[in-house]
């Protein structure tokens, strides 16, 4: 099974990405947790990819384009995968599909978490991040039981520097022009589906999971 997972910045898709990986066995490729662990490690690619993430922008479509090219050609993908983060323009959504072909395999769906903007605004600056496990909470809607520290594995709860201020309105507006057009992309190949995203983790999984089918 092969899914694209869209929806504006704190639309859910880390916290079901968990779900999804769990019941249906596939991995999940975030460009985001990609791009944050070479700007963790300190790599070459880390440090391009800070300067564009730390003004939310979209880091540029050709250093994106290349990792997924890579990570999509490791063999627990050839089981299948969920894409979460990408693509974002429509020029990574037309690399991809190039990607595809040449493996020979087919997106089945595209699964489009909408939340309204004022619903985001809330949620963002909430939002944590386990520093070990990376498992996502958010300290006002869905908060850790284990208060300050992840109630999975114990470490550390962590805010994103781009969960704050100028830099949360900058990446709504950068999705809305550039992340938007990608779900007509979709929409006309027919394998678009919106989903509400601003209803309890289990409502929201429920859906997903009409949407997929059983993983029997
Ligand atoms: P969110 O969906 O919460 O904005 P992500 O973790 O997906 O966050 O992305 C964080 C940042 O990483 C983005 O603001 C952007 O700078 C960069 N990024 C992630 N995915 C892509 C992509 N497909 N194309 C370009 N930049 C990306
Ligand atoms: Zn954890």
């Amino acid at each position: 099974m092969n899914v694209i997972l869209m929806g504006p910045p704190g639309a859910g898709k880390g916290t079901q990405s968990e779900l999804i990986k769990k019941e249906y066995s596939i991995p999940h490729i975030s460009t985001g947790d990609m791009f944050r662990e070479a700007v963790s490690n300190g790599t070459e690619l880390g440090n391009e990819a800070k300067k564009y993430m730390d003004e939310g922008n979209l880091v540029p479509d050709e250093i994106t384009i290349g990792i997924v090219k890579e990570r999509l050609s490791q063999p627990d993908c050839q089981k299948g995968f969920m894409l979460d983060g990408f693509p974002r323009t429509k020029i990574q959504a037309e690399a991809l599909d190039e990607a595809l072909k040449d493996m020979n395999v087919n997106i089945q769906s595209v699964i489009n978490f909408s939340v309204p903007k004022e619903i985001l605004l809330e949620r963002l600056p909430a939002r944590v991040t386990c520093k070990d496990c990376k498992s996502v909470f958010n300290k006002k809607f869905n908060p850790s039981s284990s208060g300050n520290k992840c109630e999975k594995c114990g470490e550390e709860l962590i805010e994103r520097d781009d969960d704050k201020g100028e830099t949360v309105n900058k990446r709504l507006e950068v999705y809305l022009e550039q992340t938007n057009p990608v779900l007509d992309y979709y929409e006309k190949q027919g394998i678009l589906y919106n989903l509400d995203g601003n209803r309890s983790t289990e409502e929201v999984f429920a859906d997903i999971q009409n949407i997929l089918g059983s993983s029997k």
